[in-house]
């Protein structure tokens, strides 16, 4: 296939983000190439094959897109996807574990279900449980409103928004801490329970966005969590599709390697190339949505537009990363006593919710006696439809940092993964007898992989740093596909927020601002 040519907008990249402006603006009539340097689709949003074991890259859950309030709900409409994808329902959100919590606490789906969980477990917090409760469900409903208004254009949706969102305006700057305080007080136990999945966002919660949290969250408490059957391969290949069908490119194993800037100030198009050094291609553009973080794109500007680019993101810091144990299993995890499919284990050393804080640092050594809060994933509770050779994935994922795995040797490095192989391993094995018997495939994934794989800064994988905004309400929302040089958006997690939904969200923003 020709990889020269000239195209209304070129998109570096494929993540969910970066795939998702480019089926919108294909839908739209114009015509798309999409540049990955990957030789496989989705960026995170993929499975890979090891040994005998189809590994889930990224997909633990997602809101359900069939609520209206979800943000992936107008836009999977509108490319005819929503029904299109085969999303199975997660029948309990989790059931959390030790820690300030102690004994296995489950929470289902829905505000008034979670509030009688928590209310009966901490009675004496049940008045600031549906308080807090309350609150989260009127931000999540409202930022859907907002949502929906902005995609229909709709007055009346806008005033009703307005009208509802006081929630937002009084929490404009707080923290996920002071949210929870305010609430729930110094009750660390229902703190912990209620945001025992901290990882999916964050690590700290002095430094969390409470608006953040409550819709993210509220989407899992309010719309339930659901995954893709086939596994997250399948929507990037779907909206790949989209592309392809309305007669767009994508090149996968393919890296930009520069964008031209004309003498107006507005990309004329970008160069890529293959993984051995072949002779650069261009695709000519004065489009370009970019899937990578600010950092890397800055690299493919000519010299002097650099500075102008990252201005807006000085002072930003990027979001955690995961580590990711990943075990094959001979037999059914149930069988064992792992039932649920999302179960969250909360070390004993943990006595408050910004605990969570030091938790990454435990990944700098050899695991000594402390473990991380880890998120263990059962694959085998769902029809996940993932090709598993009769082989069942469970993945425990837990917070991590590049400087954990800097300065190493190739031996010292994987010395290191088969120490906290073993040692999460044990504590499995411990609370389900006969688990590390049951297993015959493992993987340990870090932050370190992760960047190699998604060129992201550190292995950040939610984009920026959820933090609390600095300006005032009226600055609006801190993050946008919009950069200061025209014609050059962000299409990923970068230009809004992370996750499946906040990288599609950000995406569908990038292409609105095209079109
Ligand atoms: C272990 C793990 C678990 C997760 N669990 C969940 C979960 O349960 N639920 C959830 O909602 N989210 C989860 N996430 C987060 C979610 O997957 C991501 O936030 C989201 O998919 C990021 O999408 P993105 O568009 O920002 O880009 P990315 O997925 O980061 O993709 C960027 C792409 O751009 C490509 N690229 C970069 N530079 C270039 C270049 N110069 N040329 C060509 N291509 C380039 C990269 O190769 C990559 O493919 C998880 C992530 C991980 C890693």
């Amino acid at each position: 296939m020709a990889k020269n040519g000239t195209y209304d907008a070129v998109v570096i990249g494929s993540g969910l983000g970066s795939l998702t402006a480019a089926a919108l603006l294909s839908r739209a009539g114009k015509r798309v190439a999409v540049v990955e340097r990957n030789s496989s689709l989705g960026g995170a949003a993929s499975c890979y094959r090891t040994g005998q074991l189809t590994i889930e890259a990224s997909l633990h859950e997602t809101a359900d897109p069939h609520d209206p309030r979800d943000l992936k709900h107008a836009i999977l409409n509108h490319l005819g996807l929503l029904d299109k994808i085969d999303w199975v329902p997660i029948t309990n959100l989790h059931t959390v574990i030790g820690g300030p919590v102690g004994e296995p606490l489950e929470l289902g789906h829905g505000f008034e279900a979670i509030g009688d969980q928590l209310s009966e477990r901490f009675p004496a917090q049940a008045s600031g449980v549906r308080r807090l409760l309350e609150r989260m469900e009127q931000t999540y409903t409202t930022a859907g409103a907002l949502n929906a208004a902005g995609e229909t254009h709709s007055l009346s949706k806008l005033l009703f928004s307005a009208t509802e969102s006081w929630p937002i305006a009084r929490d404009w700057q707080l923290s996920l801490d002071e949210a929870l305080q305010r609430d729930l007080g110094n009750c660390e136990g229902a703190k912990c329970a209620l945001a025992a999945n901290l990882a999916y966002y964050a690590d700290d919660p002095r430094k969390t966005w409470w608006l953040f949290f409550a819709v993210a969250q509220g989407g899992y408490f309010g719309s339930g969590g659901v995954f893709i059957r086939g596994g997250s391969t399948r929507l990037s290949r779907a909206l790949a599709k989209v592309v392809k069908q309305s007669g767009g490119d994508v090149f996968l194993g393919r890296r930009a390697t520069d964008i031209e800037i004309d003498d107006t100030g507005r990309p004329a198009g970008v160069h890529h190339a293959g993984p051995n050094g072949e002779a650069s291609d261009r695709l000519a553009t004065q489009t370009v949505l970019a899937g990578c973080a600010p950092s890397m794109l800055a690299e493919l500007l000519p010299e002097a537009k650099r500075d102008t680019l990252l201005a807006p993101y000085r002072g930003l810091t990027p979001s955690i990363s995961l580590f990711c144990a990943h075990f094959g299993m001979k037999q059914q995890p149930a069988n064992l006593g792992l039932k649920g499919y999302s179960t969250i284990l909360l070390p004993d050393w943990m006595t408050s919710l910004n605990d969570y804080a030091a938790a990454a640092d435990l990944l700098a050594a050899a695991p000594a006696g402390r473990l991380p809060p880890l998120t263990v994933v059962n694959y085998g509770a769902l029809d996940n439809g993932l090709d598993d050779d009769g082989h069942i994935l469970v993945t425990v994922a837990g917070v991590d940092h590049i400087q954990n795995w800097s300065g190493l040797s190739k031996d010292e490095e994987r010395a290191r993964r088969d120490a906290w192989l073993d040692a999460i391993l044990a504590t499995l094995d411990e609370r389900y007898p006969g688990f590390a018997e049951a297993v015959d495939e493992r993987v340990f994934v870090t932050a370190r992989s992760t960047r190699d794989y998604l060129a992201t800064p550190g292995g950040a994988i939610y984009g920026f740093a959820p933090e609390p905004p600095t300006s005032s309400i009226l600055s609006g929302i801190p993050r946008s596909p919009r950069t200061p040089i025209p014609g050059l958006f962000l299409a990923s997690s970068y230009g809004g927020s992370g996750g499946f939904t906040g990288a599609m969200g950000a995406g569908a923003q990038a292409a609105r601002l095209v079109l």
